[in-house]
């Protein structure tokens, strides 16, 4: 099962959280029929929103929004504290040739626009809070880039972010996916984040040690090098929707008598599609004559 730990070195002045996600990246190339430079944006994605949203507390969801210009058209990943993760690309169909170095041209269907953060706290005690919402302009469209840049940006937080995406031709055509994400707290020095750097600088490619069978405390090792740390915490992630039957009914419901009363006329049913998980839930005209008896 994929996994994630949250650890600390340089006496609490360096974090770091190192995720394996392969199973989960496969479960959403399989919902969303994804094509490869597709499935590598979106599992980078994804992946970055589960390492963030590891980080912060008080943070019940995290959200991460790719608005963009390029074929994908936009990208969305939402994670929660229990480390359940879901994502969709506007364009699952997208794609371009592989760049000269054989890589995805994950920046190439992305293009230029706006990379969005959106954390939400309180959901978990009822209590409805207004969103934090942070916004740095896509500067390099690889995505674990783009993390590092808002987290420096936004957050004032000098961080390092590994995302990747290894993808083969068979069924579940994801063969390794994961991340790293190392932060510099307040009180880092300058002689431990270099480093960090070099050791980053040298390392393999995250994917090919993941592919390898590597466990995210071997991530971590890839990114700190012959730095000790200490793990403090590691907990089971996958991919999950909160949809459900009910909550299409509800949808419907909210849509009013009339719209209710024509999707009888005109369909006899209704079929309502998650656009999180491409699940579809189908409301017979029974169900839809219970909703208008309900108004
Ligand atoms: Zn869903």
């Amino acid at each position: 099962m994929d996994k994630l730990i949250h650890g600390t070195a340089a006496s609490g002045t360096v974090r770091v959280l190192a995720a394996i996600t392969t199973e989960t990246i496969a479960e959403a190339v399989r919902r969303h029929g994804t094509s490869p430079t597709a499935s590598a944006a979106l599992g980078r994605l994804m992946t970055g929103t589960l390492l963030l949203g590891s980080t912060l507390k008080g943070c019940d969801r995290l959200t991460t929004r790719v608005e963009c210009n390029g074929l994908i058209g936009g990208i969305t990943a939402e994670a929660n504290a229990e480390g359940e993760v879901r994502g969709y690309v506007k364009n699952p169909l997208a794609e371009l040739p592989l760049k000269e170095n054989g890589k995805f041209d994950v920046s190439g269907i992305i293009g230029d626009g706006m990379f969005h953060i959106i954390r939400e706290s309180g959901l978990n005690i009822g209590v409805k809070r207004e969103p934090y919402i942070g916004s740095v302009p896509i500067t390099s469209g690889e995505i674990a880039e783009d993390f590092a840049y808002y987290l420096a940006k936004s957050e004032q937080i000098p961080s390092a972010v590994l995302l990747g995406v290894r993808l083969n031709n068979r069924e579940p055509f994801v063969a390794a996916s994961g991340g790293v994400l190392v932060q510099m707290m307040p009180g880092a020095n300058d002689h431990i984040i270099t480093m960090i750097e070099d050791t980053i600088i040298n390392a393999p490619h995250i994917t090919e040690v993941i592919d390898a069978g590597a466990k995210p405390e071997d991530l971590v090792k890839l990114a700190l090098g012959e730095i000790d740390f200490e793990i403090l915490d590691e907990k089971p992630i996958q991919f999950k929707c909160n949809c459900s039957y009910d909550r299409a009914l509800k949808t419907i419901a909210s849509l009013g008598r009339d719209e209710v009363e024509s999707m009888i006329e005109q369909d006899g049913d209704a079929t309502m599609n998650c656009g999180y998980c491409n699940e579809s839930f189908v409301v017979s005209a029974e169900g839809l004559r219970e909703i208008l008896a309900g108004y």
